[in-house]
């Protein structure tokens, strides 16, 4: 059953996309996505990291999990994340790689 994408993560060089498959109860692949917050302070200032105009208009625009820290979110299981939360200028699956790399090494 081939998937659909339906929409790709906007931080800057990520790969992440959303998929969703019919006929699969609309499986959701890969990573959690997040919404721009309604705080036109804080959209504004997750739009300056992403390298999006300040214009544009947000509501179909999302960032995957990679950017954010687990307690970043209010309610992990939710998706809800600390509405003053802005995403990191890592990509935090690339941090953990590293560690869980140079973990390994050390062993
Ligand atoms: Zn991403």
């Amino acid at each position: 059953m081939p998937s659909r994408k339906k929409f790709s993560c906007k931080f800057p060089e990520c790969a992440n996309s959303y998929y969703w498959s019919k006929g699969e109860a609309n499986t959701v692949v890969n990573k959690r996505f997040y919404r721009f917050p309604k705080n036109s302070e804080i959209s504004t200032k997750w739009k300056m990291i992403c390298g999006i105009d300040i214009n544009i208009n947000c509501r179909n625009i999302y960032i995957c999990e990679d950017h954010f820290y687990k307690q970043d979110s209010v309610n992990f299981n939710k998706h809800l994340l600390n509405p003053n939360v802005i995403p990191k200028h890592i990509r935090i699956s690339d941090l953990v790689t590293v560690q869980t790399a140079a973990f390994t090494t050390s062993q």
